[in-house]
């Protein structure tokens, strides 16, 4: 563990024990004014793991800002270690309601930084230096890109035995293993040995309920595997990794009529989609190419030659099994989730 009596985060001092509210300056204005993310922390009494939990690298995804939230609004009463809240990283980006950095830079590409690289790589470099590289795993709070939703999913590098461990323990019913993007938060934390996770659902600009809420559950239940906070974790009626998934593209231009929505579980040839022009003249359907769960969806019904529409991921649990498990679902967590993302997009009528 890499936890120390005190730890420190720029200038700030924070005892065992103590929880303390920090603005870490990362950049400057035009006018030269300090720019700062503020940052909360909270430390135990006892020594234990010290686990960071970021939102809003990407500045429009704010899933994980109203996640962190709840966790302020509510705050947990740590038994062991250190828990350090980033609501939002991307402070340029949230202020824009962008994705992006100033200079169109993605900031989810800019880590571990450098001290006199550009305005992304010293954002980065500050936050690496003064909390990640003090870390010993983190959560990294993101939502889909614009105009997509997700269903609830961990993305987790399963060659680190933690953050495949981490990943299952956050209690999502699909965790994708994959190792993220080359200077992605995630890639770069965890080869720091930091274990890190990634959290993606729902919309961007949104806080979705139900989206939150298995967030809130998630980040509790990873404290819990940790033996950080008291109580036992609360899973999903069934887990399955995705280890192979596909974005199924539209061939032509049009207006799509759904048939299915995030998280539903799909046949092999199932319709996902009908493209018809503005008169309902049909241009084709699109089928599933594979049995498979509904790992993500465009919101956006319009659509040109070669735009993603769906993303099916194949699970290593088989189908009948999952079909199994969910059939006698009472009303959990998982229907809040689903129905409410079903509100995101229209779904095909059957006549
Ligand atoms: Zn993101």
């Amino acid at each position: 563990m890499k936890s120390k009596a005190t730890l420190k985060i720029g200038s700030e001092k924070i005892k065992i024990g103590d929880t303390k509210d920090i603005h870490l300056k990362i950049s400057e204005t035009y006018t030269g004014v300090p720019i700062q993310i503020p940052i909360r922390v909270y430390r135990a009494k006892e020594p234990g793991p010290t686990v960071f939990i970021t939102a809003a690298v990407h500045g429009d995804e704010l899933t994980g800002v109203g996640i962190i939230r709840e966790l302020f609004s509510n705050p947990l009463t740590l038994i062991k270690g250190t828990l350090i809240c980033i609501p939002v990283v991307n402070i340029f980006g949230f202020e824009n309601h962008s994705r992006y950095l100033p200079d169109r830079r993605d900031l989810n590409r800019c880590f571990p930084g450098t001290e006199s690289g550009t305005l992304g790589s010293r954002l980065s470099y500050h936050l690496f230096e003064e909390v990640i590289k003090k870390c010993d795993f983190g959560i990294d709070l993101h939502s889909a890109a614009s105009c997509r939703t997700n269903f609830p999913q961990i993305r987790a590098n399963f060659n680190i035995s933690k953050a495949q461990k981490l990943g299952f323990a956050f209690g999502c019913e699909l965790v994708i293993n994959n190792k993220g993007h080359e200077n992605s938060l995630r890639e770069r934390a965890s080869a720091e040995n930091c274990p890190t996770i990634l959290y993606e659902a729902g919309e961007t600009l949104k806080f979705e309920p139900g989206v939150v809420d298995l967030g809130i559950r998630g980040v509790k239940n990873i404290l819990k595997h940790l033996n950080m906070i008291k109580g036992d974790p609360l899973l999903p009626l069934y887990q399955t990794e995705i280890n192979k998934s596909k974005w199924i593209r539209s061939n032509n231009g049009g207006i799509l009529r759904f048939s299915v929505h995030p998280g539903d579980l799909v046949k092999k040839d199932d319709v996902i989609a009908e493209c018809e022009n503005l008169f309902f003249q049909k241009a084709e359907t699109i089928n599933a190419p594979f049995d498979g769960i509904v790992l993500g969806m465009t919101t956006l019904p319009a659509v040109k030659p070669g735009e993603p529409i769906c993303h099916i991921g194949i699970p290593s649990v088989s189908m009948e099994e999952i079909r199994r498990k969910i059939k006698k679902e009472p009303e959990t967590l998982h229907r809040k989730v689903q129905t409410q993302l079903k509100t995101n997009i229209k779904l095909h009528k059957k006549k």
